[in-house]
This record gives structure tokens, sequence and C-alpha cells, in this order.
């Protein structure tokens, strides 16, 4: 069975002055697949994510999106071409109702997809869509960023760090959730801190240490090897 990579990333730099803050990083994702992306404090995820979202552009290299090249593609241009990010401080517009926030979200993706009209359902937000957004506890807040960035119909997602701050229900709840999300065969890219979340819903980690890829595999691989030891130990 061929699958489809909709994400291919190849070589990028970024560089903030004379640091280089990714240095040639590579990674490719197919449909439907869950990745976990970790490392250590500063080791680039975020950059990461957002250079292949189109918020930094990059020094090096190149990013496809389904198989279309989008290096040079601004942020908003490449959510046309399937990709959105959720942010770690979720920025939703406080006064609008849930339903709203999901709304203006499909408006900016183009208003295409079929993942409209699913996404409250998906998210558990159905029974809370009549609600101001700012009356929602801290989890649900979260929820309706997962909400906003699916109902732009995305082929490639980054959840970055979702499960901090989250009780282990809640934690649980979550990866049902993205488990959800990723049947839709939507590909997750999941940037998270929690090695026990990651075990349960990732098939396959990518471990960056100083703007380098150090490991690529099996998460119980990944906790056996000496380098990500060594990265997360300090040793
Ligand atoms: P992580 O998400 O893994 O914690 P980051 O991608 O946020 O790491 O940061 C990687 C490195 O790049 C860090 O050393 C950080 O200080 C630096 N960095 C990130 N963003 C900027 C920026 N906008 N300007 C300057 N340096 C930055």
């Amino acid at each position: 069975m061929t699958l489809t990579n909709v994400l291919e990333v190849d070589g990028v730099v970024k560089s903030f002055g004379g640091f280089k803050a990714l240095n040639g990083v590579s990674l490719k994702v197919s449909q439907g697949e869950i990745v976990g992306l970790v490392g250590p404090n500063g080791c680039g995820k975020t950059t990461l994510v957002n250079v292949v979202s189109g918020i930094y552009s990059c020094d090096g290299g190149s990013v496809r999106l389904g198989g279309k090249d989008v290096t040079h593609l601004p942020a908003h241009k490449r959510v046309l071409f399937g990709v959105n990010r959720t942010f770690q401080v979720p920025k939703p517009f406080k006064d609008m109702t849930v339903q709203e926030n999901v709304e203006l979200a499909w408006n900016f993706g183009g208003r295409h997809g079929s993942l409209r009209d699913s996404v409250l359902g998906t998210t558990g937000l159905e029974d809370l869509k009549d609600r101001v957004t700012s009356t929602l506890n801290t989890a649900q807040q979260k929820r309706l960023d997962l909400a906003r960035a699916l109902a732009t119909n995305p082929q490639v997602l980054f959840v970055d760090e979702l499960g901090a701050g989250l009780n282990p229900s809640e934690l649980s709840d979550l990866a049902e959730m993205l488990r959800g999300i990723s049947k839709l065969n939507v590909a997750l890219i999941v940037v998270e801190h929690l090695m026990g979340f990651l075990e349960a819903l990732t098939t396959r980690v990518v471990v960056l240490e100083a703007g380098k890829e150090i490991f690529e595999g099996n998460i119980k691989d990944a906790i056996r090897d000496k380098k990500v030891v060594e990265v997360f130990l300090g040793g």
C-alpha cells in the first residue's frame, strides 16, 4: 500500500540573526497519520510549525503540501492548500459564540470541504455552540481552538501543546478527539511534552535537538535511544 505524503519538508533552514533555529530539517507525513514532534525547550519545534504553516519564511529548503510547493506562500494562502495549526495560547474572538468562531474560521479557510458540519460534533462542542466564548473553561477553549483549525479543512494540522494544563480525564478526551480527527484523513503533527500522551496516540515521533532531527521512529525505541535519552536527561 502506498500512502500519500500530504506534507514533505525538505532540508529546511531558519535563522534568527546568525543563529540557526532549524538547520536542515526534513519530514514526511502521510494522510491521516499522527506524528509526535518532541525535543527539549528551544530545539526548534515551534519554529518548524511556523515555517511549515507559513508564519515564518525559511532561509533554505522547501515545503510541499499535497505535492504543491508552498515554500514561498504566506500563511493565509497555505491554509487554502490544507495546513493549519492550533496555538499554545488559544486566540478565539471572546465576545463571539462558539459557532460564530467556527463559522469565521470556515470563511477564512475558503469555505470549502466536508468537515464544516462535523466540526462541532468531532470536538464535542455541539452542546456549547451558543455559548459566548469568554465563558468557556480552559479545556473547552482548547477544543474550540481545535474546532477552528479543523473548520479550515486542513489535510495537515499542527497541534501545539494542547495537552498542557489538562487533567488526566481531559487528556484522555483530547486523545480520543485527535484519533477521531485523524480518521477524517487529517494528518496530525502533535507537539507535546507529555510522553505518555504521545505514546498512546502516535505511530511515530520525530525528535529535534538544536534545530536538527536526531531520531525518527516508534516512541518505545525513542525512549531507549542513547542520543534521545542524553538530550532529555542532559547527560
Ligand atoms: P521550541 O518550540 O522547541 O521550544 P523554538 O522553535 O521556540 O523552540 O525556538 C528555537 C530557537 O529559536 C530558540 O533558541 C529560540 O530562542 C529561537 N527563536 C525562536 N523564535 C525566535 C524569534 N522570533 N527571534 C529570535 N529567536 C527566536
